[in-house]
């Protein structure tokens, strides 16, 4: 692509941004969102995002990155379909950017997520989309590693006058429930400072050696394995007066455990969540911020269905990723002899114009970016961002 994507895009984005808010304010009779500065959105800014995407029923989506190909064609994406975005690193993605051959894996986790971090604030504000950056999953043994990110954070927030991440994930949700609260409100307390958000996950409150297994291979649609509205409750009176956290609960999309297909997704669970908060606290509809794991080959209706209940976060990986390298799957099987021979043996003609990986890895990019396109469209994001 060879047009610049960014001038007359960037003031279009801006008028279609601005009417849609116009519209929202005058059905809401609340004052949303002001336009945002493009870049890594943080603190008040991260909650005008969230709040917005609830307001209009949209969600963004989440990938997860591992790589400035992948991360800029994240960028390249939502500045294409006019859209904000979240753009994510697991502690092995975040090992994969300082490096897969660097010696120290643990080291590694924090250099990568924190160098990644860099790129992402300074390219996003000038691809001129909002991108949330967050980290994802981390179980307990992964809290020093949130921890370590939080020492860089606090560094850069002296630098800077922003967290170098708008939020972290912590998935204690295979710990006894008070355990896993306690331990996100300590967190959060230091998080609550820097102007970030917490991610936190409530599971399911058994597994296979508990016996649900069994009663799920006959096809239950059984209560345990869905988050209880009383889980989320108390998470909400653990947290809320903390700082800002948004919450994954399991309403069947349970992810690893058992295979996909196999649990009934029940979007209802969040509303029922939803509505058991406002009453106890007397707040509006939809309290909570809520994200939806393991979307990748979820139904439309049901996507449609969770985000009228507060989903503002949709995870998508697995289909990304497949939408990564098939392209280049592709490109080796339409150019075979350019990735066994540097010159065509037959007849001297030269293969560098194949094997240039800049040659592939932009096709493996276009892939990332198109696949992302019906991501913003499922979702309803596109054409809203709130850059100015
Ligand atoms: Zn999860």
């Amino acid at each position: 692509m060879s047009r610049p994507i960014l001038s007359n895009d960037r003031q279009m984005a801006a008028e279609a941004a601005f009417s849609y808010l116009g519209r929202l304010e005058a059905m809401s009779g609340v004052s949303t969102a002001s336009k945002l500065k493009p870049g890594v959105v943080t603190g008040k800014d991260y909650e005008t995002l969230v709040a917005t995407c609830k307001a209009g029923s949209y969600a963004l989506p989440a990938v997860n990155v591992t790589s400035t190909n992948t991360i800029n064609a994240v960028l390249e994406a939502a500045a294409k379909n006019k859209a904000d975005v979240i753009i994510q690193l697991s502690n092995g993605g975040a090992q994969f950017y300082a490096g897969q051959g660097f010696p120290d894996g643990s080291l590694a986790k924090v250099l990568g997520a924190v160098s990644a971090a860099r790129h992402v604030h300074m390219m996003a504000e000038h691809y001129g989309v909002c991108v949330v950056l967050h980290t994802d999953h981390a179980n307990k043994k992964l809290i020093p590693w949130v921890e370590s990110l939080l020492d860089h954070g606090e560094a850069f927030y002296k630098e800077t006058g922003k967290p170098l991440y708008s939020s972290h994930m912590l998935d204690l949700s295979e710990e006894p429930i008070d355990w896993n609260l306690s331990e996100c409100a300590r967190i959060l307390q230091r998080m609550s400072k820097l102007g970030m958000n917490l991610e936190i996950e409530l599971g399911v409150t058994g597994g296979e050696e508990d016996g649900i297994g069994s009663e799920f291979k006959e096809g239950a649609d059984n209560a345990k394995l869905y988050t209880q509205p009383e889980d989320v409750l108390q998470a909400f009176d653990k947290l809320a007066d903390i700082g800002m956290f948004s919450v994954a609960a399991s309403f069947g999309n349970v992810h690893g455990v058992y295979k996909p297909g196999n649990v009934k997704l029940r979007p209802e669970i969040l509303k029922n969540s939803q509505d058991l908060i406002a009453r106890r606290h007397n707040t509006g509809p939809n309290p909570l911020n809520l994200v939806f794991h393991g979307g990748s080959g979820s139904e439309k209706a049901q996507i449609t269905e969770a985000v009228g209940y507060g989903v503002f976060k949709m995870n998508i990986d697995t289909d990304t990723q497949f939408a990564f390298s098939a392209p280049v799957g592709k490109f080796v099987d339409e150019h075979p002899k350019a990735f066994k021979y540097q010159i065509d043996p037959e007849d001297g003609t030269p293969f560098k114009k194949y094997y240039d990986p800049r040659k592939w890895l932009r096709a493996a990019e276009v892939g990332l970016v198109e696949r992302l396109g019906e991501a913003f469209h499922d979702l309803g994001s596109t054409g809203k961002t709130l850059a100015a």
